[in-house]
Parts: structure tokens; sequence; C-alpha cells
């Protein structure tokens, strides 16, 4: 038996026996339960300290499975096509005679669902036979985990299992986006919208609006534990400076998300030198404006609610 297939099965085996894990994918890692036991998915609450009004993505290997849980339409099928998988969720209707938990739900008639693309997540959910319910693997409100020593540190011994999957390619989470009524932007993330709207034909706008009625979001978020500002041309001394591009006057309080500007590469890097700065020390930071274009509006997004100060 090689050993990848050791680890699925390892996996599985912990799930069976309504378990958490914590599960590597593209977008940050997941601390995985099955979707269909209200046991497991309570611990899923437990450990992350999440509001029980925060409801979860499910994540699925087969339309065939989701067509059990879930009443498919045609924005679903176009996207899907285009998408899938990948780091897009969707909001869809739930079947009356689904067997997803009511916990992961919190009663609605709605369910997220989404298709992970990370090697990993897709062998270990084709040979479960429910699937599996996976907010980010942080104590609630916290910076996502992108390794699978972020997710230890998170929650040591607490968990039985951590699949090793890398670091997480995206290193931000999912695009939402809930289909259930006219198409509607909840959460952006790595996917153009532009590219969202070419496929359904139809342009889709991104208001914070609506954002902030969906529940779980309206609240300090993504955060790293410290007061965090934007925009900054400079920081003091006392404050990590996160920074785009390399400098040549380069001190120890700077932390650079990528080499030259790349956007993709600082969102890869953006939870890892969160996470350091934190260990190094510092009490507050300072982040260099961030292009609002791409994958930066979605790194700006996060930003920002990392930056609310915490009622
Ligand atoms: P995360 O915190 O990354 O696990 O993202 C889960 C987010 O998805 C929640 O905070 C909600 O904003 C959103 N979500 C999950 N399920 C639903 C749903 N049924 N309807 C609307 N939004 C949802
Ligand atoms: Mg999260």
């Amino acid at each position: 038996m090689n050993n990848n297939l050791s680890n699925i099965k390892k996996s599985k085996y912990f799930l069976d026996k309504h378990n958490c894990i914590g599960m590597p994918t593209e977008t940050v890692y997941g601390l995985a339960a099955n979707a269909y036991s209200s046991k497991a998915i309570s611990k899923i609450f437990k450990l992350k300290k999440r509001p029980k009004n925060n409801p979860l993505i499910v994540h699925y290997s087969s339309l065939e499975m989701l067509k059990r849980d879930c009443i498919l339409n045609e924005n679903f099928t176009k996207l899907y096509n285009k998408f899938c998988p990948g780091p897009l969720t969707f909001i869809l209707k739930l079947k009356k005679d689904s067997k997803i938990s009511k916990f992961v739900t919190n009663k609605k008639k709605t369910l997220a669902v989404r298709f992970p693309s990370h090697p990993k997540a897709k062998g270990l959910l084709k040979i479960l036979n429910y699937p599996l319910a996976a907010p980010s693997a942080n104590i609630s409100s916290r910076v996502s985990p992108v390794t699978r020593n972020h997710v230890k540190e998170e929650f040591g011994k607490k968990i039985k299992y951590i699949i090793e999957g890398g670091l997480s390619k995206i290193g931000l989470e999912s695009t939402i986006i809930n289909l259930t009524g006219k198409p509607e932007i909840l959460r952006i993330g790595s996917i153009d919208i532009n590219k969202l709207s070419k496929a359904l034909k139809k342009k889709l706008l991104y208001r914070k609006k609506t954002y902030m009625k969906v529940p779980g979001q309206n609240r300090l978020h993504y955060s790293p534990g410290i007061p965090l500002r934007m925009n900054c041309k400079e920081a003091s001394k006392d404050e990590a400076f996160i920074l785009m591009k390399k400098r040549n006057n380069s001190n120890k309080n700077f932390f650079y998300l990528s080499k030259n500007k790349n956007l993709k590469e600082a969102a890869r890097n953006l939870y890892s030198v969160l996470r350091m700065i934190k260990k190094k020390g510092y009490k507050k930071i300072a982040v260099e404006k961030i292009e609002n274009k791409g994958i930066g509006l979605a790194i700006n997004d996060r930003l920002q609610k990392a930056s609310k100060k915490n009622k």
C-alpha cells in the first residue's frame, strides 16, 4: 500500500468514527467531518468555538452525491462545468429528504457546497459515502491555516489526524455565489468576477451590503489577533510592516508578501506572514497599499475584516 493511500485510509477510519481531521485544499486547510453526522458536526463547532448560526461549507467529489442533497439549476451547471473542481462555493436549495445534519446549515433550507481540486481532498472524498463539512481549520475569527503545521498550531492534540498536503496553492478562502435566486456574489476569492459573469452571461456585482447580511461574515474575521492597519506608506519601528515588493533599505520589521508585486504570490503568502509576525511577538501590523485588482480585491477584503476592532 503506498503512503498516500494509507494517509487517506487513515483519515477515512477517523471520519467514519465521527471525528474531525485536518484536510488540505487549494484554498486553505479545512477541519473536516461527516456532514451527515450531527455528532461529528457538533465537534467542528466546539473545536473552532464557532457561533452556531454560522453555517458550514460542504465538500463533494461527485454530482451524483450532490444531487441527493441539493436541487441543481441551470446557473449551477454552467459554473460547475467551467470552474469545478476549484475554489468556488455555491449556495443551493437543500432537498427536503437530504441527510445533511441540521447543525451544518443552522436549520436553513439552503446549503453551501464546493468541489475542491486538491488531489488529497479529492482522493479522500472519493472513498467516502458521505460529503465533508469543512470550515477553515482555525479557531473562529482567526487567520486560516495554509500548511499542516498551522493546523497543528491551532488544535494540537485535540484532533486525531491532519493530512499533509503542502502549502495551499491559492491561500485565500473560496469565492461564494448564491444561486438560490438571482445570482449574487457573497464573498470574493481568487476567481475573477468578470469570468463568472461571462459564464452566466449576466453581469454579476459584488456588493458589500449583501455580504454583510451573510451569517458569519459581519464580524472581525481573518484576524492575526493584533491590530492591523492598511494602505500605509511607512511603519513605526515596533510595528511589523508588510510589503508587496523587496526594498533595498530592508529592515528587520519588514515582511514581504512577494518579490515583485505579484498578487497571486502575495495571496499565497499572506496568512503565513501574518502568523509569523504574531509568533515573533509584534503587537501591531502596518500593511502597504495593495493594488485593488484581480486577487488583490480578495486580499484587501480579508485585510479589511482583519483590521476591524473586536467588539
Ligand atoms: P467559512 O467561514 O470559510 O467556513 O465560510 C462559510 C461561510 O459561507 C459562512 O460564514 C457563510 O457566510 C457562508 N454560508 C455557508 N452556508 C451558507 C448558506 N446556507 N447561506 C448563505 N451563506 C452561507
Ligand atoms: Mg474560516
